[in-house]
Protein backbone atom coordinates (compact mmCIF):
# COMPACT_ATOMS: atom_id res chain seq x y z
CA UNK A 1 0.00 0.00 0.00
CA UNK A 2 2.74 2.36 1.67
CA UNK A 3 4.77 1.59 -1.77
CA UNK A 4 2.93 2.27 -4.28
CA UNK A 5 2.55 5.78 -2.83
CA UNK A 6 6.19 6.10 -2.10
CA UNK A 7 7.17 5.10 -5.67
CA UNK A 8 4.68 7.47 -7.01
CA UNK A 9 5.83 10.43 -4.57
CA UNK A 10 9.89 9.77 -5.03
CA UNK A 11 11.14 8.94 -8.68
CA UNK A 12 14.63 7.31 -8.38
CA UNK A 13 17.07 8.29 -11.62
CA UNK A 14 18.77 4.97 -11.35
CA UNK A 15 17.53 1.20 -12.81
CA UNK A 16 18.16 -0.78 -9.72
CA UNK A 17 17.60 -4.18 -12.28
CA UNK A 18 20.39 -2.72 -14.23
CA UNK A 19 24.23 -4.41 -14.42
CA UNK A 20 26.84 -2.32 -14.26
CA UNK A 21 27.91 0.83 -11.87
CA UNK A 22 25.34 3.78 -11.73
CA UNK A 23 25.44 7.07 -10.08
CA UNK A 24 21.71 8.83 -9.13
CA UNK A 25 19.87 10.47 -7.01
CA UNK A 26 16.12 9.40 -5.00
CA UNK A 27 14.14 12.61 -5.52
CA UNK A 28 12.13 13.82 -2.08
CA UNK A 29 9.54 16.46 -3.75
CA UNK A 30 9.93 19.67 -1.46
CA UNK A 31 7.80 22.58 -2.57
CA UNK A 32 9.61 25.56 -0.50
CA UNK A 33 9.10 29.57 -0.95
CA UNK A 34 12.22 29.67 -3.59
CA UNK A 35 11.76 26.36 -5.92
CA UNK A 36 7.80 25.48 -6.08
CA UNK A 37 8.64 21.81 -7.98
CA UNK A 38 12.20 21.74 -6.09
CA UNK A 39 13.49 18.34 -5.08
CA UNK A 40 15.95 16.70 -2.40
CA UNK A 41 18.01 15.11 -3.99
CA UNK A 42 19.50 12.01 -2.32
CA UNK A 43 22.43 10.53 -3.65
CA UNK A 44 22.34 6.58 -4.11
CA UNK A 45 24.18 4.29 -6.24
CA UNK A 46 24.00 0.78 -7.74
CA UNK A 47 26.59 -1.70 -8.43
CA UNK A 48 25.26 -4.87 -9.51
CA UNK A 49 26.69 -8.06 -11.57
CA UNK A 50 25.61 -11.67 -12.15
CA UNK A 51 24.42 -13.65 -9.45
CA UNK A 52 24.77 -13.04 -5.85
CA UNK A 53 22.63 -11.34 -2.62
CA UNK A 54 21.96 -7.42 -2.30
CA UNK A 55 23.28 -5.69 -0.07
CA UNK A 56 22.41 -1.88 1.13
CA UNK A 57 24.96 0.13 2.71
CA UNK A 58 23.94 3.76 4.59
CA UNK A 59 25.94 6.26 5.52
CA UNK A 60 24.86 9.95 6.65
CA UNK A 61 21.68 9.04 8.40
CA UNK A 62 22.62 11.52 11.35
CA UNK A 63 24.16 14.43 9.45
CA UNK A 64 27.73 15.19 11.38
CA UNK A 65 29.15 11.80 11.01
CA UNK A 66 31.04 11.16 8.69
CA UNK A 67 33.65 7.95 8.76
CA UNK A 68 30.36 5.71 6.78
CA UNK A 69 30.01 8.18 4.02
CA UNK A 70 33.81 8.76 3.22
CA UNK A 71 33.85 4.81 3.22
CA UNK A 72 30.88 4.74 0.90
CA UNK A 73 31.95 6.89 -1.55
CA UNK A 74 35.28 5.36 -1.81
CA UNK A 75 33.28 2.05 -2.76
CA UNK A 76 31.17 3.77 -5.46
CA UNK A 77 34.01 5.26 -7.11
CA UNK A 78 36.67 2.39 -6.12
CA UNK A 79 34.70 -0.58 -7.17
CA UNK A 80 34.45 -2.13 -10.59
CA UNK A 81 31.20 -3.95 -11.02
CA UNK A 82 33.15 -6.75 -12.28
CA UNK A 83 34.38 -7.75 -8.22
CA UNK A 84 30.88 -7.60 -7.43
CA UNK A 85 29.16 -11.00 -6.80
CA UNK A 86 25.10 -9.47 -6.47
CA UNK A 87 24.39 -5.93 -6.02
CA UNK A 88 25.32 -3.13 -3.56
CA UNK A 89 23.06 -0.13 -3.35
CA UNK A 90 24.95 2.74 -1.51
CA UNK A 91 23.36 5.56 0.18
CA UNK A 92 25.82 7.40 1.30
CA UNK A 93 24.52 10.46 2.61
CA UNK A 94 20.97 8.97 2.93
CA UNK A 95 19.87 12.35 5.14
CA UNK A 96 20.86 14.69 2.78
CA UNK A 97 19.78 17.86 4.23
CA UNK A 98 21.25 17.18 7.40
CA UNK A 99 24.90 16.29 5.54
CA UNK A 100 24.44 18.95 4.03
CA UNK A 101 23.99 21.15 7.12
CA UNK A 102 26.47 18.85 8.89
CA UNK A 103 23.72 18.49 11.50
CA UNK A 104 22.41 15.50 13.44
CA UNK A 105 18.91 15.95 12.61
CA UNK A 106 17.25 17.22 9.25
CA UNK A 107 16.99 21.48 9.23
CA UNK A 108 13.78 21.02 7.41
CA UNK A 109 11.68 19.19 9.76
CA UNK A 110 14.24 18.79 12.99
CA UNK A 111 13.98 15.40 12.33
CA UNK A 112 16.13 12.72 13.97
CA UNK A 113 15.96 10.37 10.86
CA UNK A 114 16.83 7.04 12.95
CA UNK A 115 13.63 7.50 15.25
CA UNK A 116 11.08 7.39 11.62
CA UNK A 117 11.29 4.12 10.44
CA UNK A 118 9.52 2.57 8.43
CA UNK A 119 8.63 6.43 7.55
CA UNK A 120 5.73 7.89 5.68
CA UNK A 121 4.97 8.59 2.55
CA UNK A 122 3.05 11.38 3.17
CA UNK A 123 4.96 12.88 6.04
CA UNK A 124 7.92 15.17 6.03
CA UNK A 125 10.85 15.34 4.03
CA UNK A 126 12.84 12.73 6.68
CA UNK A 127 9.54 10.60 7.42
CA UNK A 128 9.36 10.53 3.53
CA UNK A 129 13.30 9.45 2.94
CA UNK A 130 12.78 6.71 5.53
CA UNK A 131 9.47 5.62 3.17
CA UNK A 132 11.81 5.60 0.36
CA UNK A 133 14.09 3.37 2.06
CA UNK A 134 11.83 0.89 3.90
CA UNK A 135 9.27 0.82 1.31
CA UNK A 136 11.11 0.53 -2.04
CA UNK A 137 14.76 -0.46 -0.85
CA UNK A 138 14.54 -2.90 2.33
CA UNK A 139 12.79 -5.58 -0.29
CA UNK A 140 15.17 -5.61 -2.70
CA UNK A 141 17.88 -6.21 0.47
CA UNK A 142 19.37 -9.62 1.73
CA UNK A 143 21.29 -7.21 4.06
CA UNK A 144 21.66 -3.97 5.37
CA UNK A 145 25.00 -2.49 6.71
CA UNK A 146 23.87 0.89 8.40
CA UNK A 147 27.35 3.41 9.23
CA UNK A 148 27.08 5.75 12.01
CA UNK A 149 29.23 7.46 14.15
CA UNK A 150 28.73 9.45 17.79
CA UNK A 151 27.96 12.56 16.38
CA UNK A 152 28.61 15.86 17.59
CA UNK A 153 27.74 15.06 20.81
CA UNK A 154 29.28 11.59 21.77
CA UNK A 155 33.41 10.00 21.45
CA UNK A 156 32.19 6.00 21.22
CA UNK A 157 34.67 3.07 20.98
CA UNK A 158 34.92 2.42 17.17
CA UNK A 159 33.01 -0.83 17.11
CA UNK A 160 30.49 -3.16 15.29
CA UNK A 161 26.97 -2.45 16.52
CA UNK A 162 24.68 -5.83 16.55
CA UNK A 163 20.83 -5.17 16.07
CA UNK A 164 19.12 -7.81 18.05
CA UNK A 165 17.67 -10.51 15.24
CA UNK A 166 14.03 -11.75 15.02
CA UNK A 167 14.94 -14.92 15.41
CA UNK A 168 17.49 -17.07 16.85
CA UNK A 169 18.48 -17.78 12.88
CA UNK A 170 18.63 -14.09 12.36
CA UNK A 171 20.45 -13.23 15.59
CA UNK A 172 23.20 -15.25 14.17
CA UNK A 173 23.54 -14.53 11.55
CA UNK A 174 23.75 -10.54 12.60
CA UNK A 175 26.38 -11.42 15.31
CA UNK A 176 28.26 -13.40 12.18
CA UNK A 177 28.13 -10.48 10.07
CA UNK A 178 29.35 -8.12 13.11
CA UNK A 179 32.13 -10.77 13.99
CA UNK A 180 33.20 -10.14 10.64
CA UNK A 181 33.72 -6.50 10.87
CA UNK A 182 36.92 -6.89 12.25
CA UNK A 183 36.33 -4.38 15.27
CA UNK A 184 38.11 -4.81 18.71
CA UNK A 185 34.64 -5.20 20.67
CA UNK A 186 31.57 -5.56 19.19
CA UNK A 187 28.33 -3.93 21.10
CA UNK A 188 24.37 -5.75 21.02
CA UNK A 189 22.45 -2.10 21.15
CA UNK A 190 18.70 -2.47 21.11
CA UNK A 191 17.91 1.08 22.10
CA UNK A 192 15.57 0.09 24.17
CA UNK A 193 13.59 -1.86 21.99
CA UNK A 194 12.56 1.53 19.82
CA UNK A 195 11.72 0.16 16.68
CA UNK A 196 12.29 3.17 14.45
CA UNK A 197 16.04 2.74 13.75
CA UNK A 198 16.95 2.01 10.39
CA UNK A 199 18.78 -1.28 11.73
CA UNK A 200 14.99 -2.41 13.80
CA UNK A 201 13.22 -1.53 10.66
CA UNK A 202 15.51 -3.42 8.57
CA UNK A 203 15.45 -6.98 11.15
CA UNK A 204 11.59 -6.72 10.88
CA UNK A 205 12.25 -7.04 7.14
CA UNK A 206 13.75 -9.67 7.32
CA UNK A 207 17.21 -8.98 6.28
CA UNK A 208 20.89 -9.76 7.69
CA UNK A 209 21.45 -6.48 9.74
CA UNK A 210 25.30 -5.02 10.90
CA UNK A 211 25.56 -0.87 12.51
CA UNK A 212 28.68 0.70 13.52
CA UNK A 213 29.94 3.25 15.69
CA UNK A 214 32.68 5.43 14.91
CA UNK A 215 34.40 7.37 16.80
CA UNK A 216 32.91 11.07 16.45
CA UNK A 217 32.93 14.42 18.16
CA UNK A 218 31.89 15.85 14.80
CA UNK A 219 34.95 14.90 13.23
CA UNK A 220 36.77 12.58 10.79
CA UNK A 221 38.61 10.26 13.01
CA UNK A 222 41.88 8.81 11.28
CA UNK A 223 41.88 5.20 13.26
CA UNK A 224 38.54 5.07 12.83
CA UNK A 225 37.93 5.41 9.37
CA UNK A 226 40.51 2.71 8.83
CA UNK A 227 38.83 0.29 10.68
CA UNK A 228 35.33 1.57 8.88
CA UNK A 229 37.05 0.92 5.29
CA UNK A 230 38.24 -2.35 5.98
CA UNK A 231 35.52 -3.68 8.31
CA UNK A 232 32.59 -2.86 5.54
CA UNK A 233 34.77 -4.74 2.73
CA UNK A 234 35.71 -7.45 5.46
CA UNK A 235 31.30 -7.85 5.96
CA UNK A 236 30.96 -7.56 2.25
CA UNK A 237 33.33 -10.80 1.63
CA UNK A 238 31.52 -12.38 4.43
CA UNK A 239 28.42 -12.02 2.93
CA UNK A 240 29.67 -13.25 -0.54
CA UNK A 241 28.99 -10.39 -2.79
CA UNK A 242 33.03 -9.14 -2.93
CA UNK A 243 35.66 -11.80 -3.12
CA UNK A 244 37.44 -12.71 0.07
CA UNK A 245 40.86 -11.79 -1.06
CA UNK A 246 39.78 -8.42 -0.28
CA UNK A 247 38.85 -9.09 3.48
CA UNK A 248 41.82 -9.12 6.21
CA UNK A 249 41.66 -11.60 8.37
CA UNK A 250 40.39 -11.16 11.80
CA UNK A 251 43.58 -11.92 14.08
CA UNK A 252 41.45 -11.64 17.05
CA UNK A 253 37.55 -12.27 17.44
CA UNK A 254 35.88 -8.80 18.47
CA UNK A 255 34.97 -8.72 22.35
CA UNK A 256 31.37 -8.92 22.79
CA UNK A 257 29.26 -6.06 24.58
CA UNK A 258 25.98 -5.17 25.68
CA UNK A 259 24.36 -1.93 26.45
CA UNK A 260 21.83 -2.88 29.26
CA UNK A 261 19.30 -0.96 30.33
CA UNK A 262 21.28 0.79 32.92
CA UNK A 263 24.27 2.18 30.27
CA UNK A 264 23.81 5.30 30.53
CA UNK A 265 24.67 7.99 32.77
CA UNK A 266 22.11 11.06 32.96
CA UNK A 267 22.54 14.38 34.12
CA UNK A 268 20.03 16.29 36.09
CA UNK A 269 22.10 19.63 36.77
CA UNK A 270 22.66 22.30 34.79
CA UNK A 271 26.53 22.96 34.75
CA UNK A 272 29.66 21.62 33.29
CA UNK A 273 31.02 17.69 33.28
CA UNK A 274 33.97 16.80 34.41
CA UNK A 275 34.74 13.30 33.04
CA UNK A 276 37.33 10.96 35.41
CA UNK A 277 37.70 8.17 33.00
CA UNK A 278 39.13 7.45 29.15
CA UNK A 279 37.10 5.46 26.70
CA UNK A 280 38.02 1.68 27.40
CA UNK A 281 38.28 1.94 31.02
CA UNK A 282 36.92 -0.81 33.15
CA UNK A 283 34.17 0.59 35.69
CA UNK A 284 31.86 -0.24 38.44
CA UNK A 285 28.24 0.27 39.08
CA UNK A 286 27.81 3.08 41.88
CA UNK A 287 31.42 3.55 40.84
CA UNK A 288 32.11 7.88 40.61
CA UNK A 289 31.63 8.68 36.81
CA UNK A 290 32.48 12.78 36.83
CA UNK A 291 31.25 15.41 38.55
CA UNK A 292 28.79 18.14 37.54
CA UNK A 293 30.56 21.81 38.11
CA UNK A 294 28.91 24.91 38.71
CA UNK A 295 31.60 27.69 37.18
CA UNK A 296 29.58 30.55 37.89
CA UNK A 297 29.08 29.95 41.79
CA UNK A 298 32.11 28.90 42.84
CA UNK A 299 31.29 28.35 46.46
CA UNK A 300 28.70 25.57 45.30
CA UNK A 301 30.36 21.70 45.64
CA UNK A 302 29.93 19.81 42.37
CA UNK A 303 27.69 16.94 41.96
CA UNK A 304 29.04 13.57 41.74
CA UNK A 305 27.98 11.28 38.86
CA UNK A 306 27.58 7.33 38.99
CA UNK A 307 27.97 4.70 36.83
CA UNK A 308 24.95 2.48 36.90
CA UNK A 309 26.55 -0.44 35.30
CA UNK A 310 29.56 -3.06 35.29
CA UNK A 311 31.58 -2.93 31.83
CA UNK A 312 33.89 -0.59 29.97
CA UNK A 313 33.47 2.96 29.10
CA UNK A 314 32.05 2.85 25.70
CA UNK A 315 30.92 6.48 24.86
CA UNK A 316 31.74 10.21 26.58
CA UNK A 317 29.93 13.31 25.78
CA UNK A 318 31.94 15.84 24.06
CA UNK A 319 30.81 19.54 24.87
CA UNK A 320 31.68 19.77 28.62
CA UNK A 321 28.44 21.72 28.50
CA UNK A 322 25.27 20.06 30.39
CA UNK A 323 22.20 20.51 30.91
CA UNK A 324 19.70 18.10 32.83
CA UNK A 325 18.79 14.88 30.41
CA UNK A 326 22.05 14.92 28.63
CA UNK A 327 24.03 11.62 28.69
CA UNK A 328 27.55 12.32 29.81
CA UNK A 329 28.48 8.61 29.90
CA UNK A 330 27.82 5.04 28.26
CA UNK A 331 29.09 1.74 29.62
CA UNK A 332 29.27 -1.50 27.57
CA UNK A 333 28.68 -4.36 29.83
CA UNK A 334 30.51 -7.90 29.12
CA UNK A 335 27.82 -9.51 27.01
CA UNK A 336 28.19 -12.80 29.36
CA UNK A 337 27.50 -11.01 32.41
CA UNK A 338 24.68 -8.28 31.33
CA UNK A 339 22.20 -8.62 33.96
CA UNK A 340 19.44 -6.26 32.65
CA1 LIG B 1 24.59 8.00 15.00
Amino acid sequence: MNRIMTEQLIPVTVDFDKPGKQIGAFHVPLSSHDDAWGVVPVPVAVISNGEGPTVILEGGNHGDEYEGPITLGELIRDLDPSEVSGRLILIPAINQPAAVAARRVSPIDGINMNRTFPGDPMGTTTRQIAAFVHDVLFPMGDAFIDLHSGGSSLDIIPSAVIEPGKTPERHAANVAAAMAFGAPIAVVIDNRGDPRTATASAAVAGMTVIGTEMAGGGTVSIDALALCRQGVRNVLAHLGVLPGAGATPVEKPSSLYVLTARAHVIVEDDGVFEPLHRLGAEVRAGELAGRIHFITQPGRRPVDLHYRADGIVYGRRQPGRVRPGNCCLVVATPYESRTA
